[in-house]
């Protein structure tokens, strides 16, 4: 027996370069390896004689090989290897493009069962690359539910099917965490019966069975962790703050704050007035102004001798918030700082001695303020920006700092209310819904390749007025396989044959830290004219003078990542546009991303969303900074995360998990998906 702890590396087959390959999936362990769900599956039982074969419908067949395989070399690069093969109702030529090796592995007079579909019919029967395998094997890419899994470059889905096998005979899967009670109401498989169904189906309806489960487990553990730092959080009884006069501060404002943001505002201060510790969320459009709210949360505590401190993913944007709210709270007497990871190890022991010593009422910075060598001598407020970079756990860690602390969370991801419940369930949301006035849209425009020398002439022209522009791709690296524009490969283009004298510059997430912080605090000071990308700037970027977003194969994104995008234009004074590029021909994808050009209202996208794509997009840690959902991609509807939010705020609110074997379990689960997050938790 092995355990779920143990390395993939000692599965067979397996060796330091297969698991580097692991590695990239996220996968290191068995544990790992059994939670890398399949995305779907393809049914291979269908067994059928030749002749019944239909075109374009892939389908098993037994058949007899009639003659040794002959290859032909074509051309360089292409070779084609022809073999015949037949069952008592029909013949069928089978060919295989530069496979000379696996259709050889065919022998003359032999038996084997295929599965592959006819292709056109002009001239009699035709199948190209069948795979197939022994009858006398135990079915492997035939005769069965053939799981499909995530992959990387370099790993095909037949070696980690097999690694997922060798694991399943080799371990026990995750514990049970559900009791049997909870099971039965909602129907849900035994975590061992769906552990092994989801990546072994006996049937189609078993597979469905299986995600449900994985997508019910998943979400119970996570709202059962959310149920419980919600009640730790309002049993704390704290100081209702007395001094809540706001005046100074509006006073100070050039601008008077839309009612949205006064209603946040009022919410709020209702909060920290209330006697508990708030926990709330404020979430707004991309310029909505959260910063205000921030403002003036921070104002209320410094006014009530609390510490705030405000966090923000990046430094820019922690150096940009710092110097517009110290500008505004300096003069009104609050002392303010900025402490980022780039500061020199002088000046961050001087500034955190000011913390420590009280000298300082409002930090702005990065995770720099949460690192264990920053002390607070009375810190009440944390607010972070930008909520989907920070995890549950880095808010738990800042707030960890101080005693009671209040927690507001900024975020800039308009998320459907419904599906905000679901995933905040620890917190109360405000909503932004307003932009501030005389902010103009960006005029966005759906086009297809035809476009592009129209496309490059329109960079051209902003560059020349110069202003900026960001160019979006959706990958890293070249990927044949799906055609999509690569960020690197483009952005060589872009500068040698497109742009030449422009400086095009590149970012993206497989950069170190330092190297996109240089890059984006480059570009921000107008050391370059058209930025390449990845969805990497989709936070954090605030570059007024840019004016021009395009996106690449805009089809591939989420509409709210498209509007997230867009939203890194139009800041400043300029109008501004967004040009979406899909050589998409599908109807209903069309109609997607034409929706995003006639609105700009983020909640309305959203929804849009939430119905075209379902909930999973939602929860992918790429927008939500929420602990890494496994299930999240298994396409599962709201109902089954509501039934198990429902359960799950049941059976913690009973405590009788205290007791129970899988109550246990399930603390262990929660501590796990929240890494770091666990003290806040009792
Ligand atoms: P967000 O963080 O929500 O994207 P910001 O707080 O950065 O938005 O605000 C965007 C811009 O709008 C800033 O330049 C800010 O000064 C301005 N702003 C904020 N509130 C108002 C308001 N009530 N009226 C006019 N301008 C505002
Ligand atoms: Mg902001």
């Amino acid at each position: 027996m092995a355990r779920l702890t143990d390395p993939i590396s000692m599965l067979r087959g397996i060796g330091p370069a297969k698991a580097k390959l692991f590695e990239q999936l996220n996968i290191r362990t068995l544990g790992d390896l059994l939670c890398h769900f399949p995305r779907g599956y393809q049914d291979r039982t269908k067994m059928v004689t030749v002749s019944q074969l239909q075109a374009d419908e892939p389908a098993c067949f037994r058949a007899t090989v009639m003659n040794t395989p002959r290859t032909a070399h074509i051309r360089k690069g292409l070779d084609l290897t022809r073999v015949q093969v037949a069952d008592h109702s029909a013949r069928l030529t089978l060919t295989f493009f530069n496979r000379k090796f696996t259709a050889d592995q065919l022998q003359y007079g032999k038996e084997y069962v295929f599965y592959g579909a006819l292709s056109g019919d002009f001239s009699g029967y035709q199948m190209t690359n069948p795979v197939f395998e022994s009858p006398d094997a135990p079915p492997g890419a035939t005769r069965r539910i053939l799981p499909v899994y995530p992959l990387t470059a370099g790993l095909t889905n037949g070696v980690v099917q097999k690694a997922v096998a060798q694991a399943l005979a080799l371990c026990d899967p995750p514990e049970e965490i559900l009791p049997e009670r909870i099971r039965q109401q909602y129907g849900i498989l035994p975590a061992e019966t769906a552990y092994r169904a989801i990546h072994d189906p006996q049937s189609m309806e078993e597979a469905e069975q299986a995600k449900r489960r994985m997508v019910f487990e998943e979400f119970f553990v996570f709202s059962a962790g959310l149920a419980m730092m919600r009640s730790a959080r309002t049993s704390v009884q704290r100081m209702p703050y007395e001094n809540t006069n706001l005046r100074p501060l509006l006073d100070a404002l050039p601008f008077t704050l839309t009612s949205a943001q006064m209603r946040a505002v009022e919410e709020i201060r209702s909060d920290l007035c209330g006697g508990t510790v708030m926990n709330r969320l404020v979430q707004g459009d991309v310029g909505s102004g959260k910063t205000m709210v921030a403002a003036a949360a921070a104002w209320l505590a410094v006014q009530n001798g609390d510490q705030a401190a405000l966090m923000a993913p990046t430094e820019i944007l922690a150096e940009q918030h710092y110097a517009t709210l110290s500008k505004l709270l300096t003069p009104l007497g609050v002392r303010t700082a900025l402490l980022t990871g780039s500061l020199k190890t002088g000046e961050k022991r001087e500034l955190r001695r000011r913390l420590a010593a009280g000298q300082i009422d409002f930090a702005v910075g990065t995770h720099a303020l949460v690192t264990d060598a920053t002390d607070f001598s009375r810190l009440g407020l944390v607010i972070t920006d930008e909520q989907h970079r920070f995890g549950v756990a880095q808010r738990a860690a800042l707030a960890k700092k101080g005693r009671d602390v209040h927690t507001l969370v900024m975020s800039a991801t308009p998320i459907p209310r419904t599906l905000a419940m679901l995933m905040y369930g620890d917190l109360d949301v405000s909503i932004l819904d307003e932009l501030p006035p005389g902010r103009q849209a960006v005029d966005t425009f759906l086009v297809g390749e035809s476009y592009r020398p129209r496309i490059n002439a329109f960079i051209r022209k902003q560059a020349a007025e110069g202003h900026q522009c960001f160019v979006v791709c959706p990958a890293v690296e070249e990927n044949e396989e799906l055609d999509l524009r690569s960020a690197a490969a483009w952005a060589e283009t872009l500068q040698k044959t497109v742009f030449p004298d422009l400086r095009v510059m590149l970012l993206h997430g497989q950069m170190k830290a330092g190297e996109k912080e240089r890059i984006m605090g480059a570009f921000s000071r107008g050391e370059g004219d058209v930025l390449v990308a990845t969805t990497v700037i989709e936070v954090g970027v605030d570059v007024p003078n840019a004016t021009l977003m395009v996106i690449e194969d805009a089809d591939r994104f989420g509409l709210s990542q498209l509007h997230q995008l867009r939203g890194r234009v139009g800041r400043g004074d300029s109008k501004s546009y967004c040009i979406l590029v899909s050589h998409n021909r599908n109807p209903e994808t069309l109609a997607r991303l034409k929706a995003l050009c006639a609105t700009s209202d983020g909640f309305q996208i959203a929804e849009e969303d939430l119905k075209m794509r379902g909930p999973g997009d939602f929860f992918g840690s790429r927008q939500s900074g929420l602990p890494a959902f496994r299930a999240a991609d298994l396409g599962f509807g709201l109902q089954t995360m509501k039934e198990a939010q429902e359960a799950s705020v049941r059976w913690i609110d009973s405590r009788e998990y205290v007791q129970s074997r899988e109550g246990q379990a399930l603390l262990k689960r929660i501590a796990a998906l929240f890494a770091g997050g666990e003290a806040t938790m009792n």
